[in-house]
């Protein structure tokens, strides 16, 4: 099964997608490459970071699920291994999702949701991001935000984060083939 975990900058969707594979050994986080610069607050495997150049290659070598530009960098999901026998969880952009969805229909897309426009600003400035860099992502959120529920299989509001991990596992657990 192919889980697809979406939603505008701000939401917390890293935090959730942590939360669901540190709670459920059935799945597995894809491991995203960008092309943008590693935030300081960021591990090292928070992504693949790498150049432009490396990730056109992998592009031109097929070596992507989905990829995507967002606000001037690459984003892409590998690939993944087909020795896999997890569920594979993307933490992706609602273009992504709109793609795997072309390709997987059955794939299960969970689209996250702020409580407010408030609330996602706030968390964006707490990333630490230039003041310029949250006005961008607050805008590409408006836009997206429509695409991503109208393509949701179900639309999850993070008010609460323990609450909102709760949902998204049990309606993970619902879609399992049995
Ligand atoms: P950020 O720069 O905030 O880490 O990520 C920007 C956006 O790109 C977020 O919405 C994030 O979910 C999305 N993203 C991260 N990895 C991928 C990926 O592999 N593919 C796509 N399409 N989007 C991604």
């Amino acid at each position: 099964m192919i889980v697809v975990v979406s939603g505008p900058g701000g939401v917390g969707k890293g935090t959730i997608v942590d939360a669901l594979v540190h709670r459920d050994p059935r799945l597995w986080l894809s491991r995203s490459w960008t092309t943008r610069e590693r935030r300081p607050s960021e591990s090292d495997d928070a992504y693949v970071f790498t150049d432009t150049e490396r990730f056109e290659r992998r592009i031109a070598e097929g070596g992507f699920l989905e990829w995507t530009e967002f606000l001037g960098n690459y984003y892409g999901s590998p690939t993944p291994s087909p020795h896999t026998d997890q569920d594979v969880v993307l933490e992706i952009e609602v273009d992504g999702a709109q793609q795997v969805k072309r390709l997987y229909p059955e794939a299960l897309l969970l689209f996250v949701v702020p409580p407010s426009r408030e609330e996602q600003e706030r968390r964006l400035r707490g990333r630490g991001d230039p003041g310029d860099k949250v006005l961008a992502r607050l805008k590409k959120a408006e836009i997206e935000e429509p695409i991503g529920r109208a393509l949701a299989d179900h639309i999850v509001v993070n008010d609460d984060l323990d609450a909102t991990i709760d949902e998204m596992l049990e309606i993970i657990a619902a879609a399992r083939p049995s």
